[in-house]
């Protein structure tokens, strides 16, 4: 641990946090030790205040206030540090900051899909049972053999973690949703056979399997908290499984 972390930081050990995912400095070296500091009135009045693009903005805008220290990196925590860290990795942020500033118990209330049922249902969970999943080891990059429409052999994708700079370009782009994804796997993948990134017209350009192995493929490997809350209707049973949206929840006016 550095000499140089603020002192009242690691007294608190509740306000450290070991990014599931982490990240890579220049040499490729991995840093997951962070350090988060006390939000303030003046941090919620500036994150009220303030005219956000997207939800993903407000995120990193409370990420780059947060976070004190990122163990091994000298480079200012700033809001383009906070979007540059993967989406598991923000997410594991907010969760934690969630949990010192308000507390571990969730409540919500969610209406029960079967038009038969309708009622509110209370949702209750404690952040602390969430899973999350750690990678070890990870690399800066991720490498999926691709099997060819064609059926003839497989193509080698590079590849790399969505981020919150991704989350944020997608949601300035404001694209319905097979064109989102297509922007964002142009975003995400580097190299295609070492031929060079996926250009939004290939990207655009392949199968809805080859999509959907793409999505697996980082739903699998992609460190963080599973969001995935799975419940039943209390009154039918109708299974009323949902993904936590970390940042509605945790950035109630976030757009
Ligand atoms: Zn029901």
């Amino acid at each position: 641990m550095g000499a140089s972390l603020p002192s009242a930081a690691i007294e608190r050990g509740a306000r450290w946090l070991q990014l599931p995912g982490g990240v890579f400095d220049a040499v490729g070296s991995r840093h997951r030790d962070v350090w988060l500091r006390e939000l303030t009135g003046a941090d919620e009045e500036l994150l009220t205040d303030r005219v956000f693009a997207s939800g993903a903005q407000r995120a990193s805008a409370l990420l780059a206030r947060a976070i004190a220290k990122v163990e091994g990196i000298e480079a200012p925590i700033d809001e383009a540090f906070a979007a540059s860290l993967s989406i598991g990795d923000r997410d594991a942020l907010l969760l934690r900051l969630r949990q010192l500033e308000v507390g571990d118990h969730v409540h919500q209330v969610k209406r029960c899909g079967n038009p038969e049922c309708g009622r509110k249902v209370d949702v209750d969970f404690l952040i602390s049972e969430l899973e999350v999943r750690q990678a070890e080891p990870l690399a800066p990059t991720l490498t999926l053999a691709l099997p060819r429409s064609d059926g003839s052999g497989e193509v080698r994708l590079t590849l790399r973690l969505p981020t919150g700079a991704d989350q944020e370009a997608l949601a300035a782009a404001a694209l319905p949703p097979a064109q989102a994804n297509s922007l964002l796997l142009s975003r995400i993948v580097l190299d295609v056979d070492g031929r060079g990134p996926l250009s939004r017209a290939a990207a655009h350009a392949l199968t809805l399997a080859q999509r959907n192995r793409i999505a697996e493929f980082l739903a699998q490997q992609a460190p963080g908290p599973d969001l995935a809350i799975d419940v039943a209707c209390p009154y039918c049973a109708a299974p009323m499984a949902y993904d936590f949206d970390l940042v509605a929840f945790f950035l109630p006016s976030a757009r």
